[in-house]
């Protein structure tokens, strides 16, 4: 097994060495002088994880402009799954470079565009006849599906969801719900936004504020009646918000299968298929964003197959075009199709450089490796960092699925966010050459995103430096035995 692993790796690239490698401190002086250049020429409103320059990047490396190679958990946010240079990517866009770059696909036509629309109208869940658009990012392709819900129904409402991200335009930005940094000053908002409960496990949004939410702590896969309990309680609340608003005044609710910048939430089981359920008796478009959890990340094409729920309109992106910008809309005919001539498109919307660029990700997803892949590398980390939340008590939950995976930190009993831990956690495995990223409402959970080709080799070598974070970080926090009876 370990072979099938380390070789796919190594067959889809390996210009680099595929070991870290610290040269420098983190960042290096090449690194902190252009940082410096950069805050001098470049708007302090994009935040950067790791001040760190990057030269080359190649399965799972990043390597900076000092010389140090990191271990990169992160995949540019899980964009570049089958690895940040993969060779049959680069040659398929260095082929079109050579042929043409543009042409705007309003204006005339080329192949792949269909190519690419065809793969995902046989791919995306759901058993009926389907048509695909193509635009360049991710919040786009929402925009677009809210466009073509509206325009099938004639309704004009949009549910979401709490703990969402579907993005940064004005449109999107309204429908995620964090404030700070998503929407931090930056309204006034579209109408007709309306957002209804989550059915977050660990913090269950009609639960009690304490108690319940710790029942549920240390995921049980929801299997047990306080997962399915959550699933209920949270569709009861769905649905009267629904109601209170009038359903036929929707036209889409908009979900994530796993709630990708909300904090890596596994919905409890039944609530995707509840939601369906729900879109069904009331005439509602179901739109599944698998922007984040889709294309292969979590060990199946698209993170919805789990719980066997199909959307109307399913949405990629990402990992889509393997860096090269690509998003897409894949829905059922009829729907696609009522959109009146001429009203969907863009400039730049599935651009022929992008086109081959996902076509390269089709031929990568064939044989099956990248998504057996994706479930080992779920193994190899539930192994080394699941044991954490017993170990310790600050990790509360471990949580995702395949190479979409979290730790959520909170103190025991209570699950007082500790977003404070995350910080220092992040920085002592920065330091150490192994990049990771945090999400969630509460700025309290650590994500992983490995790309799909990274060694097992290097995951674990990556793994023992969180784990071993973790453990310092943790020493000197409360114990789990004495956290629980000073705030009962
Ligand atoms: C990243 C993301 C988006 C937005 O994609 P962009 O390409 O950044 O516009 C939308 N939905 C989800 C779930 C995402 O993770």
């Amino acid at each position: 097994m370990t072979d099938s692993r380390s070789s796919a790796a190594a067959t889809a690239l390996s210009y680099l060495p595929q070991s870290r490698h610290l040269a420098t401190i983190i960042p290096g002086p090449r690194s902190s002088a252009l940082h410096r250049e950069r805050q001098e020429q470049v708007t302090d409103g994009f935040g950067t994880v790791l001040p760190v320059f990057i030269d080359r990047a190649d399965g799972g490396i990043l390597q900076d402009v000092d010389g140090n190679r990191l271990i990169d958990f992160a995949s540019g946010i899980a964009v570049t799954s089958i690895g940040a240079s993969n060779r049959r990517v680069g040659e398929r866009v260095a082929a079109q470079l050579e042929r043409f770059t543009h042409t705007c696909f309003m204006v005339t036509e080329y192949e792949s565009f269909t190519q690419v629309a065809k793969w995902l109208n046989e791919h995306v869940p759901g058993d009926f006849e389907k048509r695909t658009a193509l635009f360049s990012t991710g919040a786009e392709a929402v925009e677009n599906a809210v466009k073509i819900a509206r325009s099938a129904t004639g309704r004009s409402r949009v549910l979401v969801f709490d703990e969402a991200y579907h993005g940064r335009s004005l449109m999107t930005m309204a429908m995620t719900a964090k404030e700070n940094p998503y929407r931090l000053n930056f309204g006034p908002f579209p109408n007709e936004i309306v957002r209804a409960a989550s059915a977050n496990p660990l913090r269950p949004a009609n639960a009690p504020a304490s108690g319940a939410g710790a029942t549920a702590g240390n995921n049980d896969d929801g299997a047990s009646p306080a997962g399915a309990g959550v699933a209920a309680a949270a569709l009861a609340s769905v649905e009267a918000t629904l109601l209170e608003h009038g359903p036929d005044s929707f036209a889409a609710m908009v979900i994530e299968p796993i709630q990708g910048e909300g904090g890596f939430v596994v919905p409890a089981p039944g609530f995707l298929k509840g939601l369906r359920s729900l879109a069904d008796k009331y005439g509602i478009v179901l739109v599944m964003d698998e922007i984040q959890a889709g294309m292969g990340r979590t060990g199946t094409l698209f993170a919805s197959e789990y719980e066997g729920v199909a959307g109307d309109i399913t949405l990629t992106a990402k990992a889509l075009g393997d860096g090269v910008p690509l998003s897409a809309v894949t829905g059922r005919a009829g729907l696609m199709n009522a959109v009146h001539a001429g009203g969907l498109g863009g400039t730049y919307a599935g651009n022929p450089l992008a086109c081959e660029a996902a076509l390269a990700v089709f031929e990568a997803f064939e044989d099956g490796t990248l998504l057996a892949n994706a479930q080992a590398i779920e193994e190899t980390v539930r192994e080394l960092l699941e044991p954490l939340v017993a170990e310790t008590g600050v990790v509360a939950e471990f949580r995702g699925r395949g190479a979409m995976l979290a730790l959520e930190f909170a103190d025991r009993g209570t699950l007082e966010p500790r977003p404070d831990l995350v910080r220092e956690v992040s920085a002592r495995c920065h330091q150490q050459g192994v990049l990771t990223l945090s999400c969630g409402t509460y700025g309290n959970v650590i994500r992983l995103l490995p790309p799909l080709v990274i060694s097992q080799e290097l995951l674990r070598d990556g793994l023992q430096v969180l784990r071993q974070a973790i453990i310092d970080v943790a020493v000197g926090q409360p114990a789990r035995e004495d956290t629980a009876p000073s705030f009962a």
